[in-house]
């Protein structure tokens, strides 16, 4: 069942600590973000009476969208299952292990309810209301604490029998790379996402090269961050380009194994590194067109994602479209 046109769709983004929320118009406008905690630690109620108390607040601030909404899509970590909205087992939500989250929410509001991996959700969003608009085939990536993917074909999400893929943070681009928290062997992840920038700008300080970097750590080393290397970057410190150069290079390889497997229409880039990172874009997509194989990809555009720490919201409300 497709909402209404002018109903207005609740999206919710379940993360560990926190919870958030907005109501969204057809548009994809965000009206009535909050942000609430999330009690991951409390047993499976507790982390249900999260969100509701969530929703509820949400209604209380706007309360004719109560009697009107569409649907409530929510993202969440996984793993899950979006055919039957149940979580099952998420590291960072210890809660609930098999729950049935759509239909417990479901029950309680009587609207339809739809539940998907944060990515997945984010790239849809994009495709409905954001930087991917107009492209029927689009290929997410969130890039911060580590890298979550989403494939969008003829604007529906593709997520695999199971709804368990696209987890593409776990594609390996190096045989004999550093072993990722999954247990492969150089996962794009443990190479090119936040962490690893800052650990490669560390390394380098070690080394005794000179930055700003070490002067916004303090003089300590081991506390440079990938925000710092941020900062430093937009100052135009060229150790700190030099880190951000390496990385887009592995991204390029990361990239153009994608193109040649799909061959999406565009490319778009969020996640909290995505800022950083977009300056040198440009350089990323030269860098995957010279790898990739498929001899129209300079075609393909690398586009920076329209929502930002909004994404969740958008994504939760795109599903409601989808269904
Ligand atoms: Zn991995």
């Amino acid at each position: 069942m497709m909402p209404n046109e002018k109903a207005l769709l609740v999206g919710v983004d379940i993360g560990g600590t926190k919870i958030a929320i907005g109501l969204v118009d057809n548009s994809g406008n965000i009206k009535n973000h909050i942000r609430t905690p999330m009690i991951a630690n409390g047993g499976p109620e507790a982390g249900l009476q999260a969100v509701v108390a969530a929703i509820d607040q949400v209604f209380r601030d706007q309360p004719e969208a109560r009697e009107t909404i569409g649907g409530i899509g929510i993202c969440a970590p996984g793993p899950l299952d979006p055919r039957t909205g149940v979580i099952l087992n998420p590291p960072n939500l210890p809660c609930w292990r098999n729950f049935p989250l759509a239909q417990k929410i479901e029950e309680i509001y009587n609207v339809p309810v739809s539940v998907e991996n944060d990515a997945s959700a984010a790239a849809l969003a994009e495709v409905y209301w954001g930087s991917g608009n107009g492209y029927g085939h689009v290929f997410y990536s969130g890039i911060g604490t580590g890298i979550g993917t989403g494939i969008v074909m003829n604007r529906r999400i593709y997520n695999g029998r199971t709804g368990a893929a696209p987890e593409g943070g776990h594609m390996s681009i190096d045989y004999k790379g550093p072993p990722c928290g999954c247990g492969k062997p150089g996962c794009i992840e443990i190479l090119a996402a936040g962490p690893a920038i800052g650990r490669r700008a560390r390394a380098k300080l070690a080394a005794g090269k000179k930055s700003t970097m070490l002067d916004l750590a303090d003089g300590n080393s081991d506390q440079v961050t990938s925000e710092i290397v941020a900062k430093a970057f937009a100052a135009g410190d060229a150790l700190a380009r030099e880190v951000l150069v390496e990385t887009i290079d592995l991204l390029a390889l990361w990239l153009s194994n994608i193109v040649d497997l799909i061959e999406p229409d565009a490319i778009v880039v969020g996640g909290g590194a995505s800022a950083m990172l977009s300056p040198l874009f440009d350089e990323m997509k030269n860098r995957m067109v010279g790898y990739s194989i498929i001899k129209r990809s300079s075609e393909i555009p690398i586009l920076r994602a329209h929502y930002g720490a909004e994404s969740g919201i958008a994504g939760g409300a795109a599903l409601c479209w989808q269904k």
